[in-house]
């Protein structure tokens, strides 16, 4: 029994140590589909061993459930991962963070309802059931307000949802008595917990906080919107994993305590950098609200200009700036993107370099991932505070599909935008922006940018504008 008990826990140190080797290679692009590999490994060898650890203990009892599960859950997992669009990316991470908090959270349920429904039971060594309560209530709180929040997340990165064939646009909604209500409710979540220490085998304290937090999560998200979003959808990760931790806590299982507080921080550690590129204070994203407007747009004309015309200029150009934004992802037009780069390096002996803001797209990292595929070497992919000092030097600023991150309005203390850093592409000679019309960007203010008198609008959808540039730089 001895040596089985050591075996479960290299088992478990084995996958913890493949999940920390993983994260570590996740923070270079070069490195990071060797570190997705090395942490499903983890997850492979952590279920593995959990298997074991059962068949050595009482036995498995529902092999067939738990078969069952392990499959139709892979095959969910599987198709999705393989239907999923590029531009589908942070919804589906935003319905996987719900998913982890709620599988936790009901994990957590089902294993202190079996002690709090028959108290002959013996407890698992060194916990007490107030302590397992107190854990579930936690793992509650955080799980289910997870589940709601990222749901209307998902549906806020999708832009509303579908219903009877109409499109409801989900709406952005924060008043300023919103947040008391808020606080009362976390309070009372806590006091909830508080009365189950108290009475540990009343479960009904344990579904108020159930429903309290359902409700917490989705008044936490509604007033977020537009540049906010990043912040919060790494925030809701975090919980993902915390919640984790918890239920770890409440099976008496090391791995899920290490993996969810991996989870929990690497999480928390990814809203800050988040919160730092916008410039804003976590405490500013989710009780200000200033994230979320209706969409206004000024009706305002500009003339567009053709792809022959943009090739000229570029022939006399020394310096190119590419700023890539959301519309490249949604044309996919990367691989033109990198032949044009090549085409004029080639032919005018141009410098090309890649303005890569921290919230291009609509995930983190968003645009290195498209470029990286299209083999754009990364010594070209700048970060935005290193690429801004150079952009008045550039003759040509091109932009791809990309508004919201190099709109001057957020240079003002005004609206959805107010403060954040953006890409100084309109200190470029020139300014070249692709994209179908004069429509505004995620957070929905209109763009300066796109009215000035050294811009030139190349109107239509990313990959058949740089298909057709493209054609025009051949032909000089
Ligand atoms: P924006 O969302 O501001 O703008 C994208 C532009 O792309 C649109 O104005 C659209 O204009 C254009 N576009 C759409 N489809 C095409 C197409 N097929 N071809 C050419 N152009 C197209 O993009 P940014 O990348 O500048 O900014 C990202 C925004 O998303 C920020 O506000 C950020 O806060 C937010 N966000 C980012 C997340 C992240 O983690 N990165 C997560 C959630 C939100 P038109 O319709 O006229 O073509």
């Amino acid at each position: 029994m001895m040596i089985d008990d050591q075996w479960i826990g290299l088992g478990y140190l084995l996958s913890a140590s493949l999940f920390i080797f993983g994260l570590k290679r996740l923070s270079h692009p070069r490195t990071a589909p060797r570190g997705n590999q090395l942490g499903a490994m983890g997850m492979l060898v952590a279920v593995l061993t959990t298997v074991l650890q059962m068949e050595l203990g009482d036995g498995i009892e529902g092999w067939i459930l738990i078969a069952s599960g392990l499959l139709i859950g892979g095959l969910i997992g599987w198709f999705m991962a393989f239907r999923v669009e590029m531009t589908g990316m942070p919804e589906m991470v935003a319905l996987f963070n719900g998913f982890g908090g709620a599988a936790s959270a009901l994990v957590a349920l089902s294993e202190s309802w079996k002690y709090i429904e028959d108290e002959t039971l013996e407890l698992p060594s060194g916990l007490e059931l107030e302590v397992m309560v107190v854990a579930a209530g936690l793992s509650a709180l955080v799980g289910w307000m997870t589940l709601t929040g990222s749901l209307l997340a998902m549906l806020k990165l999708k832009g509303g949802v579908e219903i009877f064939g109409k499109w409801i646009r989900t709406p952005t909604w924060g008043p300023s008595w919103l947040n008391p209500v808020k606080g009362l409710l976390f309070l009372s979540t806590l006091v909830l917990i508080y009365l189950s220490i108290q009475e540990p085998t009343e479960t009904d304290y344990l579904f108020a906080i159930i429903g309290i937090s359902c409700l917490l999560g989705i008044l936490l998200v509604l007033p977020i919107g537009g540049a906010d979003m990043p912040v919060v959808v790494s925030l809701l990760n975090s919980l993902s994993g915390i919640a984790a931790a918890f239920t770890g806590f409440i099976i008496s299982n090391s791995v899920l305590i290490v993996a969810g507080s991996l989870v929990g921080a690497s999480g928390l550690i990814l809203t800050f950098i988040m919160c730092k590129a916008m410039n804003r204070e976590l405490i500013d994203v989710l009780f200000k609200a200033f994230g979320g407007s209706d969409k206004e747009q000024l009706t305002r004309t500009k003339v567009g200009s053709d792809a022959d015309e943009v090739a000229m200029m570029v022939d006399g150009a020394q310096k190119v700036i590419i700023v890539p934004g959301y519309g490249m992802a949604v044309s996919q037009c990367q691989h033109q993107v990198k032949e044009f780069a090549d085409l004029i390096s080639e032919k005018f002996d141009t410098e090309v370099k890649y303005a890569i803001h921290p919230v291009a797209g609509r995930m983190p990292g968003h645009m290195n991932v498209l470029l990286a595929e299209a083999n754009v070497p990364y010594d070209q992919l700048i970060e935005m505070d290193e690429i801004n000092p150079e952009m008045p030097e550039a003759d040509i600023a091109l932009i791809i599909g990309a508004n919201d991150t190099c709109n001057p309005a957020a240079r003002t203390n005004e609206g959805p935008l107010a403060g954040m850093p953006i890409i100084d592409a309109d200190l470029a000679r020139t300014v070249v922006i692709i994209k179908r019309s004069l429509s505004v960007g995620y957070a929905g203010v209109d763009n300066d940018l796109f009215y000035m008198d050294k811009t030139m609008m190349l109107f239509g959808d990313g990959k058949k504008m740089m298909n057709e540039l493209n054609a025009a730089v051949k032909e000089l």
